[in-house]
């Protein structure tokens, strides 16, 4: 069979891996840890920096096709791929969303808003920017930044010093911001033939940044579900995908979508899908970038997602055996560290109200005061 080389080996790389496998592909992965999440499940595991052009290689040489599970790849290893390797994703979708300054000139070309913003260089362009369009606002790193980490909210001007030391790392961009009813997100897959396959739309709670649980369906108006239906064939159009987007929108009271930031690959808010929809998004990104046809993405059942933390983890682990119809995922990774994503449930019920009562009731994600780990 044929090969598939993932170049990182968290829990995305997992899950496309079991996918791939279940179709017939070996799995050669890609990550400088020894144990990665991805690396228990692959057929041939490569130990080295994604950025190092010999282990890039080394994946290269035992791969037919070659993908990418996480965004910060370097442009250098990115283009002596291109040339040498089959990549059909390509590298230009993963420039424009390694760099919030690209996504948002992206996000706008393809005729859709994002969150009024201004390039930033310098605290007094932090000055300008809030005089332009007020407190709140958040100031971002443009690039490296996930889970929260490279941002700070700012609520009065006493704390632009403290935010300014953002700048240390490099441009950032000042966000507006958008009191948002919802957060929502679409992923949407397109093989290489421009056949897409967009997923139902999930409703998305964050607990300090991070992803806590989706809702699937989201509970929004039709007229919400279908502008952020369209604006994920929008991008995916304009940005001529190949390989999987998860496109992160805020939803204001009166329907107005804002798109907040893209991922190019396969997205934690779709991990519901594994379970609920007729076929999940890693299979689907499999087929996308093998260029085979796309399958259906109809929910079977009204699903909530839940993230298991490092502070969940143990709830967890002492309820296993009697969760029989939870489906819980969990990735491999020794350390149960606060806030580090060890793993997932889904629950599939009725309705949403249902498996969000039941996931409460658990108590599992009631606040863990206390911090494991370092
Ligand atoms: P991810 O792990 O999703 O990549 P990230 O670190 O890139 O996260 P963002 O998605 O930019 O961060 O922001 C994290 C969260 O902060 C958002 O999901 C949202 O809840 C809040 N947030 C960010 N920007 C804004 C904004 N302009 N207005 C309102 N809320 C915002
Ligand atoms: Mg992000
Ligand atoms: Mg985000």
């Amino acid at each position: 069979g044929q090969t598939i080389g993932i170049i990182g080996g968290g829990q995305l790389g997992r899950m496309m891996a079991i996918a791939a496998k279940a179709m017939g592909f070996r799995i050669a992965v890609l990550d400088p840890t020894e144990d990665s999440p991805c690396g228990q499940v692959a057929d041939y595991k490569i130990i080295g920096e994604y950025h190092s052009l010999q282990s890039i290689q080394k994946l290269a040489e035992v791969s037919d096709v070659i993908t990418y599970e996480f965004e910060n790849i370097h442009a250098e290893a990115l283009n002596w791929l291109c040339s040498h390797a089959y990549v059909p994703q390509g590298t230009s979708l993963l420039e424009i969303t390694q760099d919030r300054i690209r996504e948002k000139a992206a996000i706008q070309n393809a005729g859709l808003e994002v969150a009024p913003y201004g390039v930033i260089k310098t605290q007094q362009e932090i000055y300008d920017n809030i005089e332009k369009f007020g407190l709140p606002a958040v100031l971002k790193t443009s690039r490296g930044g996930y889970d929260g980490k490279g941002q700070y909210v700012i609520k009065s001007e006493q704390e632009i010093n403290e935010a300014a030391q953002l700048l240390e790392k490099g441009v950032c961009v000042l966000e507006q911001w958008i009191p948002f009813e919802k957060e929502i997100s679409v992923v949407i897959c397109r093989n290489s033939n421009g056949e897409t396959a967009v997923f139902p739309v999930g409703e998305n709670i964050h607990k300090e940044n991070i992803l806590h649980q989706s809702i699937v369906p989201a509970r929004i108006t039709k007229n919400a579900k279908d502008k952020a239906i369209q604006a994920a064939q929008q991008l995916a159009c304009e940005l001529e995908l190949v390989g999987t987007l998860a496109v992160e929108i805020f939803l204001t009271k009166d329907d107005q979508i804002y798109i907040n930031e893209l991922a190019p690959r396969p997205h934690n808010s779709g991990h519901y899908s594994i379970e609920a929809c007729e076929t999940s998004q890693f299979e689907q990104h499999i087929r996308s970038i093998c260029n085979w046809p796309l399958g259906q993405t109809t929910l079977l059942k009204p699903a909530v997602m839940v993230n298991i933390l490092g502070e969940h983890q143990q709830g967890i682990l002492e309820k296993i055996p009697s969760l029989t119809d939870w489906k819980i995922h969990l990735y491999g990774k020794k350390d149960a560290k606060y806030k580090r994503k060890m793993g997932h449930v889904t629950l599939l019920r009725d309705s949403v109200e249902e498996a969000l009562a039941e996931t409460e009731k658990s108590e599992i994600w009631s606040d863990v005061t206390e911090k494991i780990g370092g």
